[in-house]
């Protein structure tokens, strides 16, 4: 058997930091069968009753075995500008400004290829989500990272980039809310990210993934709320978290038309969209009712308060997420991401994130998904409990 030399692109890829920890919760289930996962991003609620059925009707359309067209179907795109119409009053051109995505991480990674060159750069939060990195790298750029800190509301100083930076830069990626800090946007943000945007010739990418869970009653802001937005940018959002469709594969790129045809013609190459019935199944889903996205908000909300509230109870000094579904929680005196999260795998089997895996700024701090019923939230807070870390007077 030949082992083929893989190319260079390949080779220069980063290193999916997260594989070792599935890796570790693997090895730590062989010898424990009550591993609490509490590491992993993936929604745990199922899709909508009637989104199923609505994809279980399309099945039966014999047209939709037939190849979609390349860029989606026209009324996923118009459904898509309907619910950013309704949701945050937001006009947008379903031809011009909307891109059929297989999931939000295509687009991030596309939109990278689409618009860097070798050698330019992207500003890049930090800590952040790893797909950014895989788009930059595969164009041959190079990124500067963007630290958040909590002393700044884990939004970036813009104030802190420097010049040269700015000036080489093409592609500036926000996350909000944020993952993995549970941070949401201000509007000062974005209105600063698109005056440098158009200052300095930067595509702001928004992903707004998380752009549905928002808690304490506020609702995240959108970018394309903030005027100019569609001048310098697009925003990503997903089916994955709001519809807990994250196996369909579905996602939007949503706002400056330059940016969409870019992401458009790559596709054309790449892929031939999704299968008709997800399309229609995602597109009822967008128009039909939305009591479902507020049940899911209201249980994550729900288990933030449950668990963070237990944390607290045990001496842990965290801070509530204001959204996404992820906790982020800073790691005890002498310990860093990766060994705290070894000794709450190994001690209390509770399997957490460590913070390093998102940048380097990340370091002090675990990620915890809020995707697990409210009794396995108190049971892993117990297990945390009993390794005696934290003190309560
Ligand atoms: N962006 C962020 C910040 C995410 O956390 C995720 C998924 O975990 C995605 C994008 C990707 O979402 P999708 O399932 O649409 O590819």
């Amino acid at each position: 058997m030949k082992t083929f030399e893989h190319s260079e692109m390949i080779q220069g890829l980063p290193k999916q930091f997260f594989a070792k920890l599935v890796n570790k919760v693997a090895a730590a289930k062989t010898k424990h069968d009550d591993i609490i996962n509490l590491g992993q991003g993936n929604p745990d609620q199922p899709t909508a009753p009637h989104i199923i059925k609505a994809l279980q009707e399309a099945a039966e359309n014999p047209l939709y075995s037939k190849y979609s067209p390349f860029r989606g179907y026209s009324f996923l795109k118009e459904a898509v500008a309907t619910y950013y119409k309704r949701e945050y009053g937001v006009e947008v051109d379903p031809e011009k400004e909307v891109a059929v995505l297989m999931g939000a991480k295509a687009g991030l990674v596309e939109v990278s290829q689409c618009l860097l060159n070798q050698g330019d750069v992207a500003l890049v939060p930090d800590p952040g989500y790893p797909d950014y990195w895989s788009g930059i790298a595969l164009a041959g750029a190079n990124m500067s990272f963007m630290p958040l800190k909590a002393e700044h509301d884990f939004l970036p100083d813009f104030s802190q980039l420097h010049k040269n930076d700015l000036q080489k830069s093409k592609l500036m990626f926000l996350n909000y809310p944020n993952n993995p800090t549970g941070a949401t946007a201000t509007e000062a943000l974005f209105q600063d990210a698109i005056e440098i945007g158009n200052k300095h010739d930067i595509c702001i990418v928004h992903d707004f993934a998380y752009g549905a869970i928002g808690f304490d009653g506020k609702k995240p802001l959108s970018m394309l709320e903030v005027p100019g937005a569609k001048d310098v940018g697009v925003e990503m959002i997903t089916m994955s978290k709001t519809y807990n469709m994250a196996g369909w594969r579905v996602g939007f790129a949503v706002g400056n038309p330059s940016v969409i045809e870019a992401i458009n013609l790559i596709q054309d190459h790449l892929h031939c969209s999704l299968y008709g019935g997800i399309q229609e199944a995602a597109a009822k889903a967008l128009l039909g009712p939305q009591d479902c996205v507020d049940e899911l908000v209201q249980r994550y909300e729900s288990r933030r308060n449950t668990f963070i509230s237990a944390l607290q109870n045990i001496g842990w000094n965290v801070k509530a997420p204001q959204g996404s579904f992820f906790a982020w929680l800073p790691v005890p005196e002498g310990y860093t991401s990766e060994t705290f999260a070894d000794l709450l795998l190994e001690k209390a089997q509770v399997a957490v994130a460590p913070g390093i895996g998102f940048g380097d700024h990340g370091e002090g701090y675990v990620r915890v998904g809020l995707l697990s019923d409210e009794d396995v939230l108190l049971e892993a807070a117990k297990r945390i409990e009993k390794l005696d870390l934290f003190s309560t007077d």
